[in-house]
């Protein structure tokens, strides 16, 4: 505040002159005016309102005025500080129109523009399949086993009967680990098929065994319509006492019965494999045409070629030479094997032609079979 008024005279204090309340005033108009956003009328707001305003500390003046002279004084700075109240409120409303506009232009949402333009995936058909055979499996008291695909060449064949100098150890062509120092030998290889996983478990477990062994497995095969070098199997394991091909061939049959429906059965045709004596091939009664396209020319079946028949795997009694070099004794237990190929299981079920549309990874592909879980 001044110091004390002698003459009380509300014209001799600096603040409350006229001139000095219509300057004060004039300057918060313009700023007022000049505020070209809200956050620059809200500076002007306290620059020209607030406790340290002009008008403000004018205001409070008055209170050191003799009664007689508040009243005019009181009425020249109400007035002042009215005036840019007034117009404060005024550039308020127009400065949140004018925001308003703008807020609806700029941040306008186009509803019809594409939202998803990342497209859901789905999952992989071979993924897919592999997980319903395990979970039959499962619900026949089998576990699900798995095992590594760098895999040492005892586990892959010697274990399996396929010993060095066997003409199956060639048969199979391997891709073989290169050691460390650069030789090729180093008895590791990719797994040419799931079968060393059979051994692990024989190895860590003791019998009664029900194991299904689905996974990955490698050969030689250059890529094209009916090969690929990278592939996946599923294999079943069974070692109990008393196990007949009876048993084989009754699990086989409500294998493939609970996957393609009901009269659909398993034909077993005399083979060979190191691993299992006496060996068969596996093959499913068409669940397309059921054997009717057979001796049909006028109806024939493009997923059996009319033969009634449509080959899927391997399968047979495992060789006691298998059981007894992973220690179980082939005169108190016995067990079956078998093992089927998914590409070719995707291929006759779905009729996927060309083996690369499965390993290509293409979203297209994969699509059509949705999100099967
Ligand atoms: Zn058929």
């Amino acid at each position: 505040m001044s110091a004390p008024n002698k003459s009380y005279d509300p014209v001799e204090v600096e603040a409350l002159k006229p001139e000095e309340v219509e300057r004060a005033r004039d300057a918060a108009l313009a700023a007022v005016a000049a505020a070209a956003d809200l956050a620059a009328l809200q500076e002007a707001k306290i620059a020209h309102t607030g406790d340290r305003s002009p008008l403000a500390l004018a205001n409070r003046e008055i209170g050191a005025l003799p009664p007689q002279a508040k009243a005019e004084a009181g009425k020249r700075v109400g007035q002042a500080r009215g005036a840019v109240k007034q117009a404060l409120e005024r550039r308020l409303v127009e400065l949140e129109a004018e925001r308003d506009a703008r807020v609806l232009v700029e941040e306008a949402v186009d509803v019809t523009l594409p939202w998803d333009r990342a497209p859901r995936g789905a999952r992989h058909p071979l993924t897919t399949l592999s997980e319903r055979i395990e979970d039959l499996f499962v619900a026949m008291g089998y576990e699900v086993a798995e095992g590594p695909q760098v895999e040492a060449e005892w586990y892959n064949f010697d274990a399996l009967n396929i010993l060095p100098d066997h003409p199956a150890r060639t048969m199979q062509d391997t891709f073989f680990v290169r050691a460390e120092d650069g030789s090729a030998d180093s008895g590791v290889v990719l797994r040419t098929h799931t079968s060393p996983v059979q051994i692990r478990t024989m190895l860590t477990r003791t019998p009664p065994i029900y194991v299904i062994c689905p996974g990955r497995v490698y050969r030689t095969d250059e890529l094209d319509a009916t090969h690929t070098p990278v592939f996946g199997q599923i294999e079943g394991l069974a070692v109990d006492k008393g196990l007949t091909m009876g048993d084989l061939k009754g699990t086989l049959d409500h294998f493939v019965q609970a996957m393609f429906g009901e009269g659909i059965v398993t034909r077993l045709r005399p083979s060979y494999f190191p691993f299992t004596e006496p060996s068969a091939e596996l093959d499913l009664k068409c669940f397309v045409c059921r054997g009717a396209s057979v001796g049909d020319p006028e109806h024939p079946c493009r997923t059996c070629r009319s033969e009634g028949w449509i080959e899927w795997g391997g399968c047979g009694m495992v060789n006691p030479r298998v059981l007894i070099a992973c220690g179980i004794d082939p005169e108190v237990y016995s067990g079956f094997a078998f093992g089927v190929g998914l590409e070719r299981a995707l291929m006759f079920r779905h009729n996927v032609e060309d083996m690369r549309d499965m390993v290509e990874g293409d979203v297209r592909f994969t699509l059509p079979f949705g999100m099967e879980i």
